[in-house]
Order: structure tokens, then C-alpha cells, then sequence
């Protein structure tokens, strides 16, 4: 947190620092993104990536959209439009928050994007496949992924029991877990511990930390061992297909 004092935000331990929450997902010949937060640049220097297939959203809010500029470097580099996908709610977002890319002006070096509707459908990304899984934050819909045997589900607190099936069988779950305190538009961690019980993923990671939540070593004590806090850079080993 900007200006923020707190044990957490003053912690040592690398694992404490935090980027707005995204995901790489990787095969061996395509690279796609979940999310362009805030972050998105600096989270691609730090993985020195240098081809980058698709950026898939999840919602429209500034902390998942607002590094879609940068997928200049991937324009220029790749010589086209980056493939990006999202719903038609959040293709309207994109529009209206980069309107400058839209405008018909071709002022050189503004991103070039190729929009792709997500319909609800599974949809495929060369060898990568994705099925959309409609969450609430809030009264916003927003998109989780299950990519074979993982599932991502970021910035939600409520889970309708068709989607949930969705998820059943998965072996990873990424779920939100804001803090302890009550959220209007996340789940708790109490609550997220609770979905994970139902839904029973072999290993469960939380997502989306707030500072409130508390140190990553100590709140990693506390959990269940299929249960722990996700981090920075950590790596999950996924395979097959939906
Ligand atoms: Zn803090
Ligand atoms: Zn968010």
C-alpha cells in the first residue's frame, strides 16, 4: 500500500511484496496473460518475456485493465494486433478507458489490439483452452478460467452452484481471499476457506491479498497444508485439457 507502515507492507520477506494480481499461463508454444494490471509492465520485465500470445480478461476494473498499453512492446516486436478476449461488457470498458486506440487516428506507437468476444463458451487460444466461469463481485459478473485441471477465480464473493460445477474435479483452485474482515465485494478468508472445502481441489491457493490479511508465513501457518497464500512469481504445474 502507498504510504502504508504496517508489518506487512514493512515486511522483509520477499513474499509480502505485492503486484496486482495476474497470470501467465504457458504451453510449450503459447504464452497468455490474465489480466494487464497496473503492474502488467513491470510483471513482464521481471519474466523477460518476449512473445506474448493473448491477454484475456477477467473484469473491467483499473487494477486488471490498466496496463493494456504496454502490449505496445509485443505490437512492436511481434510486428501485429495482440489477440486480446473479454465479454462484451468489458470490450465496452476497453473502449471507453483507451479511447485513444480507437479514435481512427493511426498516431504511431499506439497499441494495436484484435478484440475477441468471450461468449460464456470455451474458447481456445492455440493449444490453450479456456472455460469461462461466471463469478459475482458483488453485482458485477466477472470471469474465472478453468484451464484443465486448474482453476482461477480472482475477485469474487459468490459462486452460483452451475459454475461451481465447473470447477468440481479441478486439481489447482487460485482463489481471492481479500483479508479476515468482512469485504462487500471479496471473499474473507473464512470464506474462501469454506469454498475450497466444498469444491475440494487437491491444493488451493489464495489470491488477491489485501495487507490486511496478514504476513505470508503467518497466515500460511494457520492454513490447512492444501491451502496456503499465493505469491509473487509462484509457479503451478498444470496439464491436460478441460
Ligand atoms: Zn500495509
Ligand atoms: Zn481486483
Amino acid at each position: 500500500m502507498i504510504g502504508c507502515d504496517c508489518r506487512v507492507c514493512r515486511s522483509p520477506d520477499p513474499k509480502d511484496k505485492r503486484l496486482r494480481t495476474s497470470i501467465l499461463v504457458q504451453s510449450d508454444n503459447t504464452n497468455i496473460v490474465i489480466d494487464s494490471g497496473p503492474d502488467f509492465r513491470q510483471q513482464m520485465l521481471r519474466e523477460d518475456l518476449h512473445k506474448l500470445d493473448a491477454v484475456v480478461f477477467t473484469h473491467e476494473h483499473k487494477d486488471h485493465i490498466a496496463g493494456l498499453d504496454d502490449v505496445r512492446a509485443f505490437n512492436y516486436i511481434q510486428k501485429q494486433a495482440m489477440d486480446v478476449y473479454a465479454s462484451e461488457r468489458v470490450q465496452k470498458a476497453i473502449h471507453r478507458e483507451f479511447a485513444y486506440i480507437f479514435s481512427g487516428e493511426n498516431y504511431p506507437g499506439i497499441p494495436k489490439l484484435k478484440l475477441h468476444e468471450i461468449s460464456g463458451l470455451p474458447f481456445e487460444v492455440n493449444d490453450i483452452r479456456l472455460e469461462p466461469v461466471e463469478v459475482l463481485h458483488l453485482n458485477l459478473p466477472v470471469l474465472g478460467f478453468r484451464i484443465g485441471n486448474f482453476s482461477y477465480i480472482t475477485d469474487a464473493n459468490f459462486i452460483s452452484e452451475k459454475e461451481k460445477e465447473k470447477i468440481k474435479g479441478s486439481k489447482f483452485l487460485v482463489l481471492n481471499a481479500l483479508r479476515k474482515e468482512k469485504h462487500i465485494s471479496h471473499y474473507t478468508l473464512e470464506e474462501a476457506i469454506a469454498l475450497i472445502n466444498e469444491l475440494q481441489p487437491e491444493m488451493a491457493y489464495l489470491t488477491h491479498i489485501s495487507h490486511q490479511l496478514g504476513r505470508h508465513e503467518e497466515v500460511n501457518k494457520e492454513l490447512p497444508e492444501n491451502i496456503q497464500c499465493a505469491y509473487d512469481q509462484l509457479k503451478i504445474e498444470i496439464s491436460g485439457s478441460v
